[in-house]
C-alpha cells in the first residue's frame, strides 16, 4: 500500500532534473503522474520511464501561458480521472549582473516561476476546492536569500515563498495544503548550465559547491523528492504555508 495509491499528481518541468526525481518518487509510492513540460515528446518519453503499474502521461504545456495551462489541467483530469497533487517545479534561469540584465531576462524568469505557479495553481484549485482535498508544492530556492547575478531569479524565488504563505491562509480551510521546498545546489542540467556560463568543468563546479557545504556533498533530485513525497502526503496535513530548506545546511 503506497502513500499515493489512488492519487493523481501533476509535476511541471518534470521531463528531467528535480521534477523527474519528484515524479519518479510519487509514482514509486503509487501515484498516477502527469509530466507537464514544454516539449510534449520529452514529457511523454519521461512519463514512459516512470515506475509503477498505474497510468502516467506526458503533457506539452508552457506554464506561463494561461490557455496552455487550462488545456493541460483539463487533459489531466479527463485522461487520469482527477487531480490531487500539484508540484510547481518548472523553472529557468537568465542570470546576469543587474546592469546587464535585460527586460526579457526579467520577464521570462517571472513568467515561468511566478506567473507559471499562479496559473497552474489557479487552474488546479477549483478541482481541489470542489473535492475538499489538494496538495500544492512550490519550488523556491536558497537563492531567495539573495545571490549575485540572480536579481530576477532571487526575486521570483522569494515571491514563491510569499505566494505559498498566502495560499496556506486562503486554501487550508478547503482541505488544501500548500508548502514550498527551497533546494540548495542540486546536480541537474540547470546547475551544469551555470558551470558552463562560469566556464568551469561540471565536476569541478560540483566539487567546489560540495566542499563549501556543511554536509560536504551536493544535493541530488532524490533529496528533494524525499521531502516532496512527505510534504504532499497526508502525514503532513498539519503543515501548510511553510518553506522547507533542503540544502545540506548550506544556505547562502
Ligand atoms: P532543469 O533541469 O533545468 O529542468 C527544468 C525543466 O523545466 C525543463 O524540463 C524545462 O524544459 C522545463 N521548463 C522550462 N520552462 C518551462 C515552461 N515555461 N513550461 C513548462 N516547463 C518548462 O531544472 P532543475 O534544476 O530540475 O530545477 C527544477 C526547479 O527547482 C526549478 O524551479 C528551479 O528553479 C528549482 N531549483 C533548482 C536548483 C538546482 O540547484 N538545480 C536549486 C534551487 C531551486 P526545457 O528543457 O524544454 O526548457
Amino acid at each position: 500500500m503506497g502513500r499515493y495509491d489512488g492519487r493523481v499528481a501533476v509535476v511541471t518541468g518534470a521531463a528531467r532534473g528535480i521534477g523527474f526525481g519528484i515524479a519518479t518518487r510519487l509514482a514509486e509510492e503509487g501515484a498516477s503522474v502527469a509530466i507537464v513540460d514544454l516539449d510534449e515528446s520529452a514529457a511523454s518519453d519521461a512519463a514512459g520511464r516512470l515506475p509503477g503499474s498505474v497510468r502516467h502521461i506526458g503533457v506539452g504545456c508552457d506554464v506561463s501561458d494561461g490557455a496552455s495551462v487550462d488545456a493541460a489541467i483539463g487533459r489531466v483530469v479527463e485522461d487520469l480521472g482527477g487531480i490531487h497533487v500539484l508540484v510547481n517545479n518548472a523553472g529557468i534561469t537568465r542570470d546576469n549582473l543587474l546592469f546587464k540584465m535585460t527586460e526579457d531576462d526579467w520577464d521570462l524568469v517571472m513568467g515561468v516561476h511566478l506567473k507559471g505557479a499562479f496559473l497552474m495553481t489557479k487552474a488546479a484549485q477549483k478541482h481541489f476546492v470542489e473535492q475538499r482535498y489538494g496538495k500544492i508544492l512550490n519550488l523556491s530556492s536558497i537563492s531567495a536569500m539573495g545571490n549575485r547575478g540572480q536579481a530576477n531569479y532571487s526575486a521570483a524565488k522569494m515571491g514563491i515563498q510569499g505566494f505559498t504563505r498566502t495560499l496556506g491562509l486562503e486554501l487550508s480551510p478547503y482541505g488544501i495544503n500548500t508548502n514550498a521546498i527551497a533546494p540548495g545546489f542540486i546536480a541537474t542540467e540547470m546547475t551544469d548550465a551555470t558551470a558552463a556560463r562560469l566556464k568551469m568543468d561540471v565536476e569541478e563546479f560540483r566539487k567546489l559547491n560540495a566542499d563549501a557545504n556543511p554536509v560536504k556533498r551536493v544535493g541530488f533530485p532524490e533529496d528533494i523528492a524525499a521531502a516532496a513525497a512527505f510534504l504532499c502526503s497526508d502525514e503532513a496535513s498539519y503543515i501548510t504555508g511553510q518553506t522547507l530548506y533542503v540544502d545540506g545546511g548550506g544556505r547562502l
